[in-house]
């Protein structure tokens, strides 16, 4: 049999991508008024053409979009002309390139994967192997604000439908303890609630938040104390009645397996822009399975094109099991053409083409930066 040649990287566009909120986003390591992402297109010399975007959360992952920009293009120039199919063999490159920096490399990464999965003619959670037989409802998340104001959100939300709301917590133990009685105050006992610290408490007060939390119907609490403590992490996580959820924590599968070795979490919460995309997301999954801890899906401020690539990720990873897609609920403008479509309550749809399946609006990255490497 005739061996087939190996496609190549014909060019690349790094393109900036604005998108206004709805409103300003607040959690306890700051405040957001515009999603500032980053869109990149590979395209390859037989005229196909994958897509990915970042979105850098600056407190988290310490990218901004400019930076992203000016290190997308070394990048870009670093590959251009290799096999995109050879995924491994991009994100080593990316790797020597330059270390760190995993939103960035995550579009990229999303982008080979749309490549891989247009070129096989399959949609790419059937690519990874998924069978999309769940049903993939996202929670909503209320940010930091007055205990009146989420209240008032968090009623918003379980009115529309959503079957878990995730509160943004972080401030003091006496804030936060007011919030969320505040809160199931105005929604009753049964919803389920999620909580996220955002690295906000000292050790010593959250455990003590976390035990007066207890009696509030709480699935999970994340990243309760500063990031680098997985020592005490784990004490966090031995003395709380509520499961505890690593999130910034956990950036990559060497991360995944030092908290899993440690004991020092029940679940991961897995994002592309801290991963470096679906590539190293299928590793923490799979040292989370064999861990025995379950995972959830997190995102920045992402449109539904990043979102779509995730929601793929879920349908092919019976390993992850909430599920919180819900940045793009929370922008005042949807640049994406096709995509996951949101069907109301919490619902997503994936597209059955090939690849991720959606695109951005070509008139709406028109009014957008643009670099061609
Ligand atoms: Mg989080």
């Amino acid at each position: 049999m005739k061996r087939m040649k190996n496609l190549k990287i014909d060019k690349i566009e790094v393109i900036e991508l604005n998108i206004s909120l709805k409103e300003p986003i607040s959690i306890s390591l700051g405040t957001h008024y515009l999603a500032e992402n980053v869109v990149i297109k590979i395209y390859a010399d037989n005229g196909l053409v994958g897509t990915g975007e970042a979105s850098p959360e600056i407190n988290i992952v310490g990218e901004t979009q400019s930076a992203e920009i000016e290190i997308a293009k070394l990048i870009a120039t670093g590959i251009k002309g290799k096999d995109p199919l050879a995924i491994e063999d991009r994100i080593q490159d990316m790797d020597h390139i330059i270390d760190g920096n995993y939103t960035i490399k995550s579009a990229f990464d999303m982008a080979l994967y749309d490549l891989l999965a247009k070129q096989a003619g399959l949609p790419l959670y059937q690519l990874l192997g998924g069978g999309n037989t769940r049903e993939i409802y996202t929670d909503m998340t209320v940010y930091l604000g007055t205990p009146g104001r989420m209240a008032e959100q968090a009623l918003e939300y379980k009115n529309e439908g959503f079957p878990t709301i995730k509160v943004k917590l972080g401030t003091s133990a006496e804030e936060d303890i007011e919030r969320i009685r505040a809160i199931r105050e105005a929604i009753g006992d049964e919803i389920p609630l999620r909580i996220d610290a955002n690295q906000g408490w000292d050790t010593v007060t959250a455990i003590k938040i976390l035990k007066a939390l207890e009696q509030f119907n709480i699935d999970h609490c994340e990243e309760p104390i500063p990031k680098w403590n997985n020592t005490d992490l784990r004490r966090v996580r031995d003395n709380s009645p509520i499961p505890i959820m690593a999130d910034e924590s956990v950036f990559d599968h060497r991360d995944a397996f030092r908290l899993a070795s440690m004991g020092a979490c029940d679940y991961f919460n897995i994002k592309f822009a801290k991963s470096g995309g679906i590539h190293n997301a299928i590793k923490i999954n799979a040292i989370a399975e064999g861990a025995g801890i379950k995972t959830q899906v997190g995102c920045m401020s992402e449109s539904r094109y990043a979102l779509t690539a995730l929601t793929h990720f879920v349908a092919a990873r019976n390993n992850v099991v909430w599920f919180d897609i819900d940045s793009s609920l929370s922008h005042a403008e949807d640049p994406v053409t096709g995509g996951i479509q949101y069907s109301g309550k919490g619902k997503w749809e994936l597209p059955q083409v090939p690849g991720i399946g959606g695109d951005f609006d070509p008139e709406f990255l028109e009014k957008m930066k643009k670099s061609v490497i």
